[in-house]
């Protein structure tokens, strides 16, 4: 979803940084020659022959009309950037001092044309303005791209292909101990040897045998969320790996406190247990 809408993004802020170079070179196309006296030559010659039928005021009227053009497309840009940002949710400073463009219109009071001067200076802050609406862009880029790789990072992959027990994640009987216990894992039954894979892209914590879980892989995502797969017949990562959503990373078993071959999986929030069923895709 972000990709496109960045790529959109650079490619509005593209055309409008080549419309102001345009504008600022035929200023100077048409300012240039005139403040010389007329002088012909090749910049004059560039000069469209409508506009070398204007007087300078007018020359620069004209030019003054455009810009105010080039302010209200900015200032559309700007509302864009709001939306963009209410979507990604995200705040920043500009977009809470952010007004909507005031309105526009009304009978023209005694209106003055710009000088030459004041024209060059409105074109320099626009420029000006253009850079730091560049900059914002590329501030929500860089926040909507790691909104991406946070996706990435949610658990939302089925760890192995099958079904799991749906009512094998909290409070049950323990098969070994025949007492009321809680069970803070979703359990996946399937044959051993069965691929097991990252529910989410992260760094491997830890792939060892433990007394409990048996052969288990645990999985850092980043943001004090972590997966863990336990149980495994063979570890296929190490401590340190990089892995990403779906890889391969061991293979279902039985070890340790373990009746038969399945997968235990968890989903920990800051150490605490999650239901993975809020997470998985049905
Ligand atoms: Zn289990």
């Amino acid at each position: 979803m972000a990709k496109p809408k960045v790529l959109s993004l650079r490619q509005v802020i593209i055309a409008l940084v080549l419309l102001i170079v345009a504008i600022v070179m035929l200023t100077v196309a048409i300012i240039l020659p005139q403040s010389k006296h007329k002088h012909q030559g090749v910049v004059q010659s560039l000069i469209p022959s409508a506009l070398n039928l204007l007087n300078p005021q007018e020359h620069i009227d004209a030019l003054a009309i455009q810009l105010g053009e080039i302010q209200a497309r900015v200032m559309r840009l700007d509302a864009l950037s709001d939306r963009l940002s209410t979507v990604a949710g995200i705040k920043d400073k500009e977009t809470e001092q952010a007004v909507p463009p005031p309105g526009q219109g009304g009978p023209e009071k005694d209106g003055y044309g710009l000088t030459e001067e004041e024209l060059q200076q409105k074109i320099s802050e626009l420029m000006l303005e253009l850079d730091s609406k560049s900059e914002r862009l590329n501030k929500l880029e860089t926040a909507l791209v790691h909104q991406s790789m946070q996706r990435n990072a949610i658990p939302n992959m089925h760890p192995v292909d099958g079904a799991y027990n749906s009512s094998s994640y909290g409070w049950r009987v323990d098969p070994f101990s025949g007492k009321m216990a809680f069970h803070e894992g979703l359990d996946f039954t399937s044959d051993i040897g069965t691929p097991i894979y990252a529910a989410a892209g992260g760094i491997v914590i830890s792939a060892e045998q433990t007394p409990d879980y048996g052969k288990i892989v645990k999985i850092d995502h980043g943001a004090g969320l972590e997966t863990r797969y336990a149980h495994a017949s063979q570890l296929l990562v190490k401590a340190g790996d990089r892995v990403e959503k779906g890889q391969l990373i061991a293979k279902v078993g039985s070890t340790g406190r373990s009746t038969g071959a399945h997968l235990h999986f968890e989903v920990r929030l800051n150490g605490a247990p999650l239901d993975p069923r809020k997470y998985l895709k049905s």
